[in-house]
């Protein structure tokens, strides 16, 4: 057992550092993908990856890796770490904890003068958050082979520029091929983004699974007309449909599965006018489960519930699914170790599902993945209010440090 402690105040002083790139008035931070403050977040953790040494590599995609050879250099590394590009008015932890954690592990391993067997690789991936181009997590899914190159250069953002062209603009269109190297394992820090770990009161969680969800785009398509003079009975109510399908997605969640949420997220009602019977309304649904068969189940049932109320209200529906992502464990030798270094370090974990997610569910179809989890002050994150305890962190960033030294002596 390692009696190799983290330097806490180092890290929370480059915590702080970086956290003045895009920060906002309310104590967050702007760093959207490919934006200019995403380039200065992302110009600081490459100095700061040469200053400790690592040999710095950037691939196609713009995902960012640092590598700090072992003793054996046949054998395959164990890579960790997370994001920096945030939320518009994100908060200061997601993604940034698991990056300048890593860090501050190799810094550790520095001090300690400790070389280790494997290499170590940390890593940024690219556009984690999927706000201004979509779909999110594409640096790492671009990396796993889950989306191609061509594909992801192509996405376009609100004004239409597209990643490509902003990734060259801010100068991190890398040279190295963006594919899946031979990895030993992949460890990831977050912070838990829900209540749960507050709730248990311990600072680390060891994630079993990841949720798989399910995203309809619904469309009703009814009639307009003038909400005086038109009886209730020859309406063709687009958004009265609408309001069917809401209760039925929470009725659903209250009857299948404990750990089953829906949300419908986004609605547009046409014309969207105080005096006009709602013509058109688009709206979307999101059901999330730990068990594929309770998506699959709760999917049927808000399908049927979607041809139910079209059906009574008259209108031309159309329903289709543009994502489903399966539900996934982690490996099991990867949360044992995360498990055990949290006892060698002194803290007490629970174990617990992921309901976002996270760039080591791509991760986890390429390499043995395990995720740590510290807790987020009233489950709050996406937010500029977004808070973790600094004690937490550390924790978090303890056992990370000890996982990595297990996996990598071994
Ligand atoms: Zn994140």
């Amino acid at each position: 057992m390692s009696t190799t402690s983290i330097d806490r105040d180092r890290f929370r002083e480059r915590f702080d550092e970086f956290n003045q790139i895009g920060a906002t008035d309310a104590g967050g931070v702007n760093r959207p993908a490919l934006s200019n403050a995403n380039k200065a977040a992302r110009d600081k953790l490459v100095e700061w990856f040469r200053t400790v040494g690592l040999d710095v590599r950037i691939d196609e995609i713009g995902n960012i890796f640092g590598r700090r050879e072992g003793s054996n250099p046949d054998a395959e590394p164990v890579m960790f770490g997370s994001h920096v590009d945030s939320q518009y008015n994100g908060g200061r932890y997601d993604g940034v904890v698991g990056v300048l954690g890593a860090l501050e592990v190799i810094e550790t391993f520095d001090d300690a003068d400790i070389e280790t067997d494997r290499p170590l690789e940390i890593v940024a991936w690219s556009n984690e958050e999927g706000v201004r181009f979509q779909p999110d997590m594409l640096g790492s899914g671009v990396y796993a082979g889950v989306f191609d190159l061509e594909y992801a250069y192509g996405r376009t953002d609100d004004n239409g520029n597209t990643f490509r062209e902003e990734l060259e603009r801010i100068g991190y269109r890398g040279e190295t091929p963006c594919e899946a190297d031979d990895v030993h394992c992949y460890l990831e820090l977050h912070v838990e983004q829900g209540p749960y770990l507050e709730e248990a009161g311990v600072s680390v969680g060891v994630v079993e699974d990841v949720f798989g969800f399910s995203w309809l785009n619904v469309t009703f398509e009814g009639q307009a007309n003038h909400a005086g003079p038109t009886p209730m009975h020859m309406r063709r109510d687009a958004f009265a449909a609408t309001t069917d399908v809401a209760a039925a997605v929470r009725e659903v969640t209250a009857t299948e599965g404990a750990d089953l949420v829906g949300t419908i997220g986004s609605v547009e009602v046409h014309p969207n006018a105080i005096n006009v019977i709602p013509e058109r309304v688009e709206f979307t649904v999101d059901l999330r489960s730990s068990d594929n068969a309770v998506v699959d189940t709760a999917v049927d049932r808000v399908r049927e519930e979607i041809e139910w109320a079209a059906d009574r209200e008259g209108l031309e529906c159309d329903c289709e699914e543009i994502m489903r992502v399966d539900a996934d464990q982690f490996d099991e030798g990867c949360r044992d170790t995360i498990a055990e270094a949290a006892v060698d370090a002194g803290y007490e974990y629970t174990r617990l599902s992921s309901g976002a997610g996270h760039d080591a569910n791509y991760l986890n179809e390429i390499a043995p993945t395990g995720m740590i989890f510290v807790p987020s002050v009233d489950g709050i994150s996406h937010r500029e209010s977004e808070y973790t305890e600094w004690d937490d962190i550390v924790a978090g960033t303890e056992v990370l440090f000890r996982a990595v030294e297990k996996r990598a002596s071994r």
